[in-house]
Parts: C-alpha cells; structure tokens; sequence
C-alpha cells in the first residue's frame, strides 16, 4: 500500500473569509508505516486527513492511492472503497447512542452487506479489553471504553491504513495511555499501518515518522 500526497492545498472562503488550511503538502505513506502529525489548534491537520482519506476534496493537488487519484470516480465508489481500505478513530468517538458496542463494531461491515464475521470481532475485543461489554451502550461505557468499541470498529473490516484524529482528546491521561498502546500493539501485532493526528508531544514522539503542521505548512522532522 503506497499512498501520496502531490501538493495538495485547501482554501476555505473566498476574499477576506479565505482561509489557506493546507498550503502545497506533500508527503508518502507506506505499507507499516507509523506517522504522527503533530500542530497546535487551527494549523490544519483534521484538513489534511480528510483529503487523505477522501473525506474532502482540495483546491488544487491530489492524493494518489497505490498510483490511482482517490478523488477521481463516483462518492459511491469512493465511500466503499473508504469502507474498505481505511479505518477512523475520532476524539469524539462517534458511536451511535442507541446501538450496543457490538452493533456499533459491527456497522462497517453491514453497511457493505458483508457478513459479519464474529470470530475476528471476538479476537479484537478480547485484544481490546471489551470482551464483557459488547451488549452495553455506549452511555454505559467509560470514555476509554468507549475509544476500544470505536478502535475495534475502525479494525473490523480489516483495513490497510488507521487514522487517528486526537484520539485521547477526550480522556483523562491514564486511559489516554491505554489507548495510546493499543494503538501501537495493533500497528506492531496486526501489521497496520497508522496515522495519529496530535497535539500531544509525547504522543507524537511514539511514531516512527514524525510530521508537525503550523498555519497549514507541513513538514517531515528528521
Ligand atoms: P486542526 O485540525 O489542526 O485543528 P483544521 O484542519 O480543522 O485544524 O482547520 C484548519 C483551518 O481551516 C482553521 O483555520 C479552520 O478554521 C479552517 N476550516 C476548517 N474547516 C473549515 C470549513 N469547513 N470552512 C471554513 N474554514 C474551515
Ligand atoms: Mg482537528
């Protein structure tokens, strides 16, 4: 898996509403690689992820995924193949309230009407820690609970590449940590690749590849 990143930029607004989000990025992402995209508030990082992901589209440059622009093609077929390749972890979570942890994991896989494949979602909670907790709600559920349900969500159709939005925004250090090392268990264990979207330097320094962002200019560290 080979993803790249030609000098893509991304203006919001016009006139004295413009907003320069993304200026001329460019970067490679790799089978295994694990990267951290560190930046303050505002410097363009969620940007940045959402046009690597295909979730937004820039201004100018593209994103090619194993030499193919993701942007060309239907959002049909551009949804599907996000269904697919890519996996989310959001600070925010982002289950839906009134399914259970298991309907939630399993939500991926129904949208695509692909079955659901209840050993993997057996492994990955256990690997998780959530084997007792896939009936509850999440409202039952701690925050780093709740982060588990969604890593394992991002994980169940076994996507090549994770992306990870601050996701231990929301919780307090000691689950913040957990998280943070089943991320890198996950990456190391099930050869994943990951990309952790940070403003947390400590976070940040755990990849191997580390990339910060200010006022939408991104750079490699070396
Ligand atoms: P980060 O994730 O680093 O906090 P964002 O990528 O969300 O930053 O935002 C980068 C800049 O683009 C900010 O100035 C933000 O206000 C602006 N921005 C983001 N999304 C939009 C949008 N939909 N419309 C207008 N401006 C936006
Ligand atoms: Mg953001």
């Amino acid at each position: 898996m080979n993803i790249t990143v030609n000098d893509v930029s991304k203006i919001y607004g016009t006139n004295e509403n413009k907003v320069v989000a993304l200026d001329h990025a460019a970067m490679s992402i790799h089978g295994g690689d694990f990267i951290s995209i560190m930046g303050p508030s505002g410097s363009g990082k969620s940007t940045l992820l959402h046009i690597i992901s295909g979730l937004d589209t820039p201004t100018s440059g593209n994103v090619l995924y194993d030499g193919a622009d993701i942007h060309n093609g239907s959002d049909k077929a551009l949804s599907a193949f996000r269904r697919k390749k890519m996996g989310f972890i959001f600070q925010q979570f982002n289950l839906l309230p009134v399914l259970s942890a298991r309907e939630n994991i399993m939500m991926p896989l129904l949208l695509d009407r692909r079955q659901p494949d209840e050993d993997y979602l057996r492994e990955l909670a256990e690997f998780l820690g959530i084997g007792t907790r896939l009936n509850h709600l999440p409202h039952e559920l701690s925050g780093g609970q709740q982060q588990r349900v969604a890593i394992a969500r991002a994980l169940i159709a076994k996507p090549d590449i994770i992306f990870a939005d601050e996701p231990t925004g929301n919780l307090d250090s000691k689950s913040g940590g957990e998280v943070m090392k089943m991320l890198c268990d996950i990456r190391e264990k099930m050869n994943k690749t990951l990309v952790i979207i940070t403003h947390d330097l400590q976070i940040a320094k755990r990849a191997v590849r580390q990339f910060t962002i200010v006022d939408g200019v991104l750079s490699e560290a070396v």
